[in-house]
């Protein structure tokens, strides 16, 4: 499998390095797996992660479109990915340039790995969000293969030393360059740098050493998340190859819009309309909130745009203790469609309160502070 990394990340060979960044991050999106939990997908994934990872590092794209063939060679082999350090192009590397900053270890790798961490997005109503919830969620990921325990051979056999490379889990050559002759030194491809081999694979596992499975849990959501939140749960992701110990699990919490309610940090805010008339006279209504309906008092007098907040009817703190409030925003409707006798009492109302309107007696209040303004310029 000697793979051509432009034509995996679908870039052309002279693509500057912010082609080759866009291109990653388009299949990055589409091939994660968390997007695309397909295996066939996760390797693609772990491909173009490769194939960035040389191509994104100017130093060794150079050394790569020299050296193509043997590289590509060298790393194409039983999933050595990025996450394994790239052992087979460091060494290259360090054989030219003399090891500088290396201190990659030397020697056979352990077959046993740590599992990747996973997320799932959990929706949540606001007041799971305001009160926290326990969920059960089912998770696809890997467990233990109960046949080998995890070691990856068939039951009664055990792993061989890799006569290739005697147990080192890697092998040395001597090749040509064009800076002359370098010793390059790379993962054995027999055994994959593990130093030894599987004479005969767990036949249920296929000497993974852990298998696919569906898995059903309860989780404790606690009070006070939002949306984005991410809850880790320590060593709940996959088990790794090789019973490796397991990856954690992440939850990332996506809260369903409230249609009554907007939350802003952990206040909640929601609007409320009153009759001109009880806004005028004052008057006791009743307000939802997320712990139930709340008896409000609208003081007379109450003008459209007032708030009242309500202490403590919000969302929990995250941390610590205590809550967010409930913030009500007044708007006074303003009565239409009067008929005879409804108009008659307003016009006396007007009446009684002085308040009739002859054109041109009402001025937006700015207009007074600009004329003021003016006659102060004319010395007035
Ligand atoms: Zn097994
Ligand atoms: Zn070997």
């Amino acid at each position: 499998m000697a793979s051509d990394y432009y034509a995996l990340l679908g870039v052309r060979k002279d693509a500057s390095a912010h082609e080759i960044k866009s291109a990653y991050r388009r299949l990055a999106r589409e091939l994660h797996p968390d997007v695309n939990p397909d295996p066939e997908t996760a390797e693609k994934f772990k491909e173009i992660n490769q194939a960035y990872n040389v191509l994104s590092d100017p130093e060794k794209r150079q050394m790569y479109d020299l050296g193509g063939e043997g590289l590509a060679g060298a790393d194409g082999f039983g999933g050595f990915g990025a996450a394994a350090g790239f052992g087979g192009f460091s060494d290259f590397v360090d054989a030219v340039f003399g090891a500088a900053g290396g201190g990659q270890p030397r020697g056979p790798r352990s077959r046993a790995r740590r599992g990747r961490n996973a997320t799932i997005r959990i929706e949540l109503d606001l007041s799971e969000c305001a009160f926290g919830a326990t969920r059960e969620l089912t998770v696809d990921t890997a467990v233990v293969c109960p046949t080998c325990s995890g070691e990856g051979t068939a039951p009664g056999t055990h792993p061989a030393m890799c006569d290739v490379c005697a147990g080192r889990g890697e092998i040395s050559e001597v090749r040509r360059s064009f800076l002359g002759q370098v010793m390059t030194t790379r993962p054995c491809p027999n055994c994959a740098g593990f130093g030894t081999v599987l004479p005969r694979p767990c036949p249920e596992c296929d000497g993974d050493g852990r298998v696919r499975t569906r898995r059903t849990m309860k989780v404790r959501i606690p009070a006070g998340v939002e949306d984005g939140t991410h809850i880790q749960l320590a060593g709940e992701g996959e088990t790794g190859p090789g019973g490796g110990p397991p990856g954690d699990l992440f939850l990332e919490v996506v809260q369903r819009p409230h249609p009554i309610f907007e939350r802003q940090g952990d206040d909640l805010h929601c609007t409320l309309t009153i009759p001109m008339v009880a806004a005028a006279l004052g008057a006791t209504v009743s307000v939802e909130s997320l712990d139930g309906p709340s008896d409000v008092d609208i003081r007379p007098g109450t003008q459209s745009g007032q708030v009242i907040p309500l202490y403590s009817l919000g969302v929990k703190h995250l941390s610590g203790s205590g809550r967010g409030d409930l913030i009500i925003h007044v708007t006074v409707e303003t009565p239409t469609r009067l008929d005879a006798e409804q108009e008659k009492l307003l016009r006396d109302l007007a009446k009684l309160r002085g308040e009739e309107a002859p054109p041109g007696k009402f001025q937006p209040g700015q207009q007074g502070f600009f004329s003021r303004l003016r006659d102060a310029f004319n010395g007035r």
